[in-house]
Order: structure tokens, then C-alpha cells, then sequence
């Protein structure tokens, strides 16, 4: 059987970093065994949709490297791919249920509802339908239906016993019965649940690996009686635990949580970002931490997605961010980072820009951040801070070095980077002065930093005139 996965949002305009890493492994496991992956907008809830918030997923899906072999701006034989426009087959398949006697028509008010939840919070139990209406009979029922009452389809759930979920990552797992709900299957306005809509779905989609969050293993013992009421096989099912905030809360804005555009926007690369998410929660048996999408896809063991929760880290997606960005062609790095310098460069040619930004190239962690990096090349004066400046104070050396190193500078006549680079050495000779007391002063008069890329580098691009000036 060809294998067939699934990636299922609902349209919102957003791609929750969790959410991405779900269609990150349900790419990759249909990848792995040659099979499809497929997207399907789960849009039941009408009142949470976006306008072009399909495209938003495509385009998303394509900038991380995933091909889509069937949704709805590419449909197979499978559509719709957007639930909303498969309301007839879902009613179709609920009136099949009713038939059995597996689901039924259910009148209720709200009223009614409101009273047995009540009821329900007296006695501090959890809320269930009582199933009232599983017991109407056949006039009673022809007769609301032809009095045009509104109803829901609810599914009639066995009473006693247990059902069991089996899961690739959790094992197998017992739901007693007497706790699951008479679920609603279609709603009021002809819409079905998620929670019927999914089953559906996945079997006519022909789906044959399941996975999502974890929120929803309980949930599959609902799902496994529906899929036995239409003798229909289940898919194997793996869901995944959360990502929760670095200080292991639910991911909020104050710890972190982020959107995938909201990270590409500031300079992430989006192979750095499925990088870093697919190490969220799963890990390879040695301990490689960089792969490329090919080496991704031949690694992937589903088996080895953890139990437990994991944390998002900023930090640790910055280091990824570093090394893929180190790892561009320069071409390429230079189209990427271009966009995101903002300083005003109109006085500067177009080679000192790029020359700007090369430099820096091994040294940022996201795009944005150039312009805090380069910010010294942009100002007339820099500041020294008292920590440095008192370490400039502390060698009777550093004077000698700094003014030796500002007579050579101005000597040079020919402006560049191999002419600077010879002044290091030729101070070093002279003032006999070597190591931390040689570069560290002249970097921390120039810049007003400790660290930065390649001194000559620096200085050339400066300027002679700043340069000497900033040595004064
Ligand atoms: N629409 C559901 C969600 O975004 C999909 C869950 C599933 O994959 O079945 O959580």
C-alpha cells in the first residue's frame, strides 16, 4: 500500500512553529517510504478562517522545501481537499451511521443542553449527553425532521467495556467506555466536527499514516469506533508531543512563541527552521545535528519521535540560523541579507555594501541583526564604555601601541585590505608589544567592541579618515 500522509490546518493565516513541525514529519514520513503528502484545510470552523490563507500554507510548505503532491491548488482524485466543500459526503456517511444504529438524531435545545450541564457541574462530573434522543422513536423522529427542528448527528457510543487506541509512539492504550461521549458528528448547520470530518477524510483520502498532537490521543478511541462502525481499517497513528516555551509553559508571546513568517521575517532561514524543528522532538540514533532535506528524509525514524515535550529554544535556533547562513554561497547570502540592512548606504558604492556584508557573513545569527552588527561603520562617534576604557587605562603599553598603530595607518597610501593588514606586524616589531595589548586596544578604539570580524577588514571599510580619527 502506498503510504499517504497528511498535513491538516485549519486556514488561519498563521503557522504555529508546532503546527510546522507536524507537517515536518508527516513530509518526511511520506517521503521516506516514496509516498504522498498531502494537504487538506480543515476549515469546519467557519468563524476562524482567513482569506488567502491556502496560499499563505503553499507558499509556507514550498519555502521549508515540501512539495504537496495533492491539495487544493493541486487536486487528484481525492477533492475537495477543503472540508467545507465536502459537507454532502459527510452527511452522507452520518446518515449511513444512523442506519446502522451507530449514530442518531438529536434534537435537543439549547436549553435542554444548558440544564444537563448543570446537572452535570452539581455532581462535578465531567459533562455527557444522557442520550435522550438515542431512544426516540421512528414517528417521533419523521416528525421533527418534517417540522424542520434543527437536530445533530450524535454518535451513539457503546456504554461498557474499553476501546484501545494503539499508537506508534504511546503503545497501546485503554479508554473505558462509559467516559466518551455521544459526540456530535454533524452539527446544527450541517457542518461536521472535526472529530468525525477527520475519520472521514483520512479513510477516503486514503491515508495511512496519522500524525498530529498529542491533544488529540484520547480522542482516537472516538475515532476507532467510527472507523470499526464502517468496518473501515485504521491508519497508524503517531502523535506527537507539544512544544512548550523555554521555561516549559505553554508557548505564549511571552516565552517565545513565534510564527513561521514571523521568524523568516527576521532573518531565518527556512531550511534552518525545519532543521532546528525536526530535532524538536525527535532525534537520529548518532548525534548529527545539521542535515540537508535528502539526508533528512533517508535518517527519518518515526519510531524515534520522543514521548515528552520539548522546549523551544531561541538560542539553539540561532545556532542553527549561523551555520546555514555561513554555509550559503556568497551570491546568495548577499541577495538573502541585502533586504534586511536598512541603514542608509545611498553614499556608498555598491561594493562597500557587499563587502559590508560579507564580512560579516560568518558572524550573524538571523538578518535583521546586521544592522546592529554594522552600526559602528555608520556612526561619526563611538562609544567606549567605562569596562573597556578602563582596560585601556590599565597598560602604560596600550598608548604606545595606539598612537604607533594611528602613525602607520596614516602612511598608507594605497587604501586596502593587504597594505592595512602589514600595519599589525609592523607595530608589533616596533613596540615589541604582542597578543591581547597589540589588537585588542586598536579593535576597542575602533569599534568600541571586543569582537567583530577580520581587523584589516574593519578598517578598510571605516575608512582611513574615521579610522584616524577614531585612534586620536
Ligand atoms: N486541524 C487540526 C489541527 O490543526 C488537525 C489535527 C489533525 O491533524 O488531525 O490541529
Amino acid at each position: 500500500m502506498k503510504v499517504r500522509t497528511r498535513f491538516a490546518p485549519s486556514p488561519t493565516g498563521f503557522m504555529h512553529i508546532g503546527n510546522l513541525r507536524t507537517a515536518i514529519f508527516e513530509y518526511l514520513v511520506a517521503k521516506k517510504y516514496n509516498g504522498d503528502f498531502i494537504l487538506r484545510i480543515e476549515d469546519t470552523d467557519q468563524e476562524r478562517k482567513v482569506e488567502g490563507a491556502i496560499d499563505f500554507i503553499y507558499k509556507t510548505l514550498e519555502l521549508c522545501g515540501f512539495k504537496i503532491d495533492e491539495g487544493p491548488n493541486n487536486p487528484k482524485e481525492c477533492g475537495p481537499y477543503i472540508q467545507s466543500e465536502r459537507k454532502d459526503i459527510y452527511k452522507k456517511y452520518a446518515e449511513e451511521l444512523v442506519s446502522k444504529g451507530k449514530a442518531y438524531y438529536c434534537f435537543c435545545s439549547e436549553k435542554e443542553l444548558e440544564e444537563m450541564r448543570e446537572k452535570a457541574a452539581l455532581r462535578k462530573r465531567p459533562f455527557l449527553y444522557d442520550g435522550r434522543c438515542s431512544k426516540l422513536s421512528k414517528e417521533k423522529i419523521a416528525e421533527n425532521l418534517a417540522n424542520g427542528i434543527p437536530y445533530v448527528i450524535r454518535q451513539k457510543m457503546p456504554k461498557i467495556g474499553t476501546t484501545v487506541i494503539e499508537d506508534l509512539i504511546y503503545g497501546k492504550i485503554k479508554i473505558d467506555n462509559s467516559i466518551l461521549d455521544d459526540q456530535i458528528l454533524i452539527k446544527s448547520d450541517g457542518f461536521p466536527t472535526y472529530n468525525f470530518a477527520n475519520v472521514i477524510d483520512d479513510h477516503l483520502m486514503g491515508i495511512t499514516h496519522v500524525i498530529r498532537g498529542k491533544e488529540y490521543l484520547d480522542q482516537t478511541a472516538k475515532y476507532n469506533l467510527l472507523y470499526d462502525s464502517f468496518g473501515w481499517e485504521k491508519p497508524t497513528y503517531i502523535h506527537v508531543a507539544m512544544v512548550l516555551g523555554s521555561d516549559g509553559n505553554k508557548l505564549s508571546k511571552r516565552n517565545g512563541d513565534a510564527s513561521f513568517m514571523d521568524l523568516y521575517n527576521e532573518g531565518y532561514l527556512p531550511s534552518a527552521i525545519v532543521n532546528y524543528l525536526v530535532l524538536l522532538g525527535w532525534s537520529p540514533s548518532n548525534n548529527q545535528e545539521v542535515f540537508t532535506m535528502e539526508e533528512l528524509i533517508n535518517n527519518f525514524d518515526e519510531k524515534r519521535i520522543s514521548k515528552s515535550s520539548s522546549s523551544y529554544d531561541v538560542k539553539k535556533l540561532n545556532w542553527f540560523n549561523q551555520k546555514y547562513i555561513k554555509n550559503l554561497p556568497d551570491a546568495e547570502y548577499l541577495k538573502f541579507i541585502r533586504p534586511f540592512l536598512t541603514l542608509d548606504v545611498s553614499d556608498k558604492s555598491e561594493e562597500w555594501v557587499n563587502k559590508l556584508l560579507l564580512i560579516y557573513k560568518d558572524h550573524i545569527s538571523y538578518g535583521k541583526e546586521i544592522n546592529e552588527v554594522v552600526d559602528i561603520f555608520f556612526k561619526d562617534e563611538i562609544h567606549i564604555s567605562d569596562e573597556l576604557q578602563e582596560f585601556l587605562n590599565s597598560d602604560e603599553a596600550i598608548p604606545k601601541v595606539i598612537s604607533e598603530y594611528r602613525h602607520e595607518i596614516s602612511k598608507i597610501e594605497d587604501w586596502n585590505i593587504e597594505n592595512i593588514a602589514k600595519v599589525i606586524d609592523i607595530v608589533k616589531e616596533k613596540t615589541g608589544v604582542k597578543g591581547k595589548l597589540l589588537y585588542m586596544p586598536i579593535r576597542i578604539k575602533i569599534s568600541g567592541v571586543e569582537h567583530g570580524p577580520e581587523l584589516p577588514d574593519e578598517i578598510y571599510l571605516i575608512g582611513k579618515e574615521k579610522v584616524l580619527d577614531r585612534l586620536k
